[in-house]
């Protein structure tokens, strides 16, 4: 596996296997891998010819009093875990490389970025677009592999491609959870031990509401209310947001259909988690 550290250097790598007519998967990340990345490796090493990964904590998505300093890092073992699980490359750029001095152009993605996660963290999605965006650009892939854990992200990243008119498929890969169902993620280091048996709560909720809607249950304000008091009820956890939305463009729903996604973030103690589920069993 190549550890490439400079925009230039991506690209050139990147012109050489087109040159070649080899195709391209790319995997964004901020690194501190758990078995959610590794399985997009994964699937990306099904799709294309190399797997790029990207490991960049972007500084723009991150808002004031946001935890970009203390974001947990591991460059070796990640290094290590992206070698195993078939990346080619590796791309880890400094900041100072991908937004050099002088730089202003940033990408918005309206509707799909407002409400949501973008309510409650302004420029967070400008900021995932705008990076994503200058990615394809470096690593120039057919195929792009994104978690479905953020699924507005996902949402957000489907819009641009379209709107801007890449040819790239875009491939949201399932929810990666734990065995007791807390989906995976690298902030689940933050949680203390009591706050990580709490954390459960946001898969319980999702596993709540596909119960009340097998049970014939479609009112969105009333599942709502059900989840918000069970959350609520928790020492030290405190809902942000519980909505229902349509899966395609995130519009609010009053009323669970076949379409709908349950999205929600919670804050337990001072980490803020977000996860999200289909209604219906089968799905994650
Ligand atoms: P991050 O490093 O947290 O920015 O995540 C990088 C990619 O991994 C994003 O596309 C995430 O949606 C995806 N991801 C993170 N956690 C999970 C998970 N538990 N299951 C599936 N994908 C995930």
């Amino acid at each position: 596996m190549d550890i490439i550290r400079t925009p230039p250097a991506m690209n050139a790598w990147a012109k050489e296997m087109i040159a070649r007519g080899q195709s391209i998967a790319l995997v964004p990340t901020m690194g501190f891998f758990h078995h959610g990345h590794l399985a997009l490796m994964n699937r990306a090493s099904e799709e294309a010819d190399h797997v790029v990964v990207s490991l960049f904590v972007n500084p723009i998505q991150f808002g004031p009093g946001e935890d970009l300093e203390k974001y947990p890092r591991n460059f070796e073992h990640d290094a290590e875990l992206a070698q195993k699980n078939g990346a080619a490359v590796l791309f880890a750029p400094e900041a100072e490389t991908i937004y050099p001095e002088g730089f202003q152009t940033t990408i918005t993605v309206d509707q799909v970025s407002q409400g949501l996660c973008g309510g409650r963290r302004p420029g967070h999605f400008k900021g995932v677009a705008t990076v994503v965006a200058k990615l394809f650009n470096l690593v120039r892939p057919q195929v792009a592999v994104f978690g479905e854990k953020d699924f507005q992200q996902l949402a957000v990243i489907r819009r641009m491609v379209a709107d801007l008119a890449w040819d790239i498929r875009v491939i949201g890969h399932p929810i990666v959870r734990e065995p007791d169902g807390l989906a995976m993620s690298s902030r689940n280091s933050y949680l203390s031990a009591t706050e990580r048996k709490n954390a459960t709560c946001l898969y319980r909720a999702i596993e709540k509401a596909r119960d009340l809607v097998r049970g014939g249950e479609k009112e969105c304000s009333f599942l709502r209310s059900v989840l918000f008091r069970e959350i609520s009820s928790i020492n030290g956890v405190e809902a942000e947001y519980i909505t229902f939305v349509d899966a395609q463009d995130l519009t609010e729903q009053t009323m669970v259909n076949r379409a709908s996604r349950l999205v929600l973030a919670v804050k337990v103690g001072r980490t803020r988690l977000i996860d999200n589920g289909s209604l219906f069993s089968g799905d994650t």
